[in-house]
């Protein structure tokens, strides 16, 4: 299945190849504000359509997960990062055309306490 996605605006858009199952809820000072429901991928995905210097990037704590935002609409639709070595991508999937978050299998993860 191929998804397509994006912000708000248009000035992010890419394409996301998978099988979109379980998503992450995470309670963490970062994570709850914006809402993400995040799906992890391999960096090569997603497969962008628009230039990376076109989105903005907000890094915190040990600054290893870029988290992208767009600076036009302000919406946040993917990071990307290291794990074990592999380069990977975490998808916030309300940004995803045609999924319907109250659908999916979210699994919540306590990040507060990390
Ligand atoms: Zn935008």
């Amino acid at each position: 299945m191929i998804y397509e996605g994006g912000c708000h605006c248009g000035r992010i858009a890419f394409e996301v190849e998978g099988e979109l199952g379980l998503v992450n809820e995470c309670n963490c000072s970062h994570c709850r504000p914006k809402g993400y429901l995040l799906w992890f991928l391999p960096r090569e995905q997603p497969r962008m359509a628009t230039p990376e210097a076109d989105m903005s990037t907000y890094r915190f704590n040990k600054h290893q997960i870029a988290h992208h935002f767009c600076p036009v609409c302000g919406v946040a639709p993917f990071a990307d990062g290291e794990q074990d070595g592999k380069k990977m991508a975490a998808v916030n999937v309300r940004c995803l055309h045609g999924v319907e978050p109250s659908q999916l299998e979210i699994r919540q993860v306590d990040g507060r306490s990390f």
